[in-house]
C-alpha cells in the first residue's frame, strides 16, 4: 500500500512503525473472507483492508481520527484471523494496537457515555476489589435490567447470581511440586477470571504440582494489563503491566530470585498480551524494555507448557465428547491452537472440531459489552455449530470465550485445565 507521509511524520517512531506495516499491505483481500465483521457486514470498512486503509488516512491527515474510522476500528475484535490468513505478513495487530491507544489519547469519536463506559470497564476489570464489589451491585439490578440505560444492560447481565469466595491461592505464595521438582513456574492469578472464576486456577495448580511443578504466587503479578490494552487505554495497560513484570522480575535468576522455567498463564487473552510486552515497552528502553523483552520470552500458555512437560494420564470416562472452541487469541495470536488439542486427546477425550473454528465467538476482551449486537451474532452462530456436533460439554482456554458461550447454551462449559485436571486425578468439573 502507499503512503503518503510527510518528512515530519515519518520522524515520530509511532507513525514510522505504522508505515512499515502498511507498506506490506497489496491489497489482495484475502484477510477479508476470514474476518468475522466482514463476514457479518459485508462492508470493506468492516474489513481488515478497509480497517488499514482508514489507519493509513488516520496517520496521513493527523489531527483527530473521524467518528467514522472510529467506528469502524471499534468494529474490530483484534481477533488477528485476517493475520493467519494474509499472504504478505501485514502485522495487523501492531497496527491496530498503536491506532487504538492513539484513538484513545485523542478522545474523540466517540459519545461520552461510551467514553465513560469504556474509562470505567478499564477500572473495573484491572481491579479484583471493585469488580467483586460492582458485580456485587450488578446483581442486584439485574432483575430490573430493562430499565437501565441500554449501554449498561450487557454489563449487568455478566453479574453472575453468585460469586464464588476468593481463592486462597491468590495471596503471593509458593505451591510445591509434588514429587520431583521438573520445573518453577510462575503463575499469572489475573483479575477478572480471580474474582469470576476460582476453579480455573485452583485446576491450573493442582495439574501443575501434580506433574512436578513448582508454582509461584507472585506478589503484585496481578493483572497483565490486557483489559485496558484492548480498549486502548496505554498508560493503564503499561502501569498493570509493569507491575506484573516487576513481581515475575524478583522471582528469575537475574533479577536475585531462585528463577523460573516459564510465566505460565492460562487465560489466553492474557497470554497474548504478556508475550508482547517486548513490544510493548520497546520504545521505553532501558532496564524496563530489557526486563520486559525477558518475562516476554518466558511467557507461555498453559497448554504450550504442559504438552513440552508431557501429561500422565490415570483415567477418565473415555471417548467423552467435547467441543473444542480455539480462542483467537490462542490460535490466531500466539499460534497455540493445537496443544489444548494434543493434551484433551492425550487424556482420552474426543475432541470435536467446531465448523468455521477461524471465527470468533464474540467475546474478545470487552468486545462483547461494547459491541453487544455483533457479538450475539458470532456468539448464536458459533453455538449453532457446536449444537450440531452434538457434544456433550465445550472445552476453552480463555475465561471471556467460555462465559460468552455459557450464556447461550445448556452444555457444561469448561477450561481445558480443569479436563486435564479431572483426567490426572483432580475433580470433576462440571
Ligand atoms: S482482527 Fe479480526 S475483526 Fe479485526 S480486522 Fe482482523 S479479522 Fe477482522
Ligand atoms: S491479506 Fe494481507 S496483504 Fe492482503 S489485503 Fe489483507 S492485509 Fe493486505
Amino acid at each position: 500500500m502507499q503512503t503518503h507521509f510527510s518528512p515530519a511524520q515519518r520522524d515520530n517512531p509511532v507513525i514510522r512503525a505504522a508505515d512499515a506495516i502498511l507498506r506490506k499491505c497489496v491489497h489482495c483481500g484475502f484477510c477479508t473472507a476470514t474476518c468475522p465483521t466482514y463476514v457479518l457486514r459485508g462492508d470493506e470498512a468492516d474489513s481488515p483492508r478497509g480497517r488499514i486503509y482508514l489507519i493509513k488516512q488516520m496517520y496521513e491527515q493527523g489531527g483527530a481520527p473521524s467518528a467514522a474510522t472510529v467506528t469502524h476500528l471499534d468494529r474490530c475484535l483484534g481477533c488477528l484471523s485476517c493475520m493467519t490468513t494474509c499472504p504478505s505478513g501485514v502485522d495487523y495487530h501492531h497496527l491496530i494496537e498503536a491506532a487504538r491507544f492513539r484513538i484513545e489519547a485523542e478522545g474523540a469519536g466517540r459519545p461520552l457515555a461510551e467514553q465513560g463506559l469504556r474509562w470505567l470497564l478499564g477500572r473495573l476489570t484491572t481491579h479484583r476489589a471493585g469488580l467483586r464489589w460492582a458485580l456485587r451491585l450488578a446483581a442486584l439490578f439485574k432483575p430490573l435490567m430493562r430499565l437501565a440505560p441500554s449501554r449498561l444492560r450487557p454489563l449487568l447481565a455478566m453479574a453472575p447470581k453468585k460469586l464464588p469466595d476468593p481463592s486462597s491461592a491468590l495471596k503471593p505464595q509458593i505451591f510445591p511440586a509434588t514429587g520431583p521438582r521438573r520445573a518453577r513456574v510462575a503463575l499469572l492469578t489475573g483479575c477478572v477470571q480471580a474474582v469470576m472464576d476460582r476453579a480455573i486456577l485452583d485446576a491450573t495448580i493442582r495439574l501443575l504440582t501434580r506433574h512436578g511443578v513448582e508454582v509461584v504466587v507472585a506478589r503484585g503479578a496481578e493483572c497483565c494489563g490486557a483489559l485496558p490494552h484492548h480498549l486502548g487505554q496505554e498508560a493503564l495497560a503499561k502501569t498493570k503491566a509493569a507491575a506484573a513484570i516487576d513481581g515475575w522480575w524478583g522471582e528469575t535468576s537475574e533479577g536475585g530470585g531462585v528463577g523460573l522455567d516459564a510465566v505460565v498463564v492460562n487465560i489466553s487473552g492474557c497470554g497474548t498480551v504478556v508475550k508482547d510486552y517486548g513490544h510493548l515497552f520497546a520504545a521505553e528502553g532501558g532496564q524496563r524494555a530489557a526486563r520486559a523483552a525477558i518475562i516476554a520470552g518466558l511467557a507461555k500458555d498453559i497448554c504450550e507448557f504442559l504438552l513440552g512437560l508431557g501429561l500422565k494420564p490415570s483415567g477418565i470416562e473415555p471417548g467423552l465428547r467435547v467441543a473444542y472452541h480455539s480462542p483467537c487469541s490462542l490460535q490466531h495470536a500466539q499460534r497455540q491452537g493445537q496443544p489444548p488439542r494434543d493434551l484433551l486427546r492425550q487424556a482420552g477425550f474426543e475432541v470435536l472440531e467446531i465448523p468455521e473454528g477461524h471465527l470468533c465467538c464474540g467475546s474478545a476482551g470487552v468486545y462483547n459489552l461494547l459491541q453487544a449486537d455483533l457479538a450475539q451474532r458470532l456468539k448464536d452462530r458459533k453455538l449453532a455449530h457446536i449444537a450440531a456436533l452434538n457434544p456433550e460439554l465445550i472445552a476453552s482456554g480463555n475465561l471471556g470465550c467460555m462465559h460468552q458461550l455459557a450464556s447461550g447454551t445448556a452444555l457444561p462449559v469448561v477450561h481445558s485445565v480443569q479436563l486435564l485436571d479431572w483426567a490426572t486425578g483432580g475433580p470433576k468439573p462440571y
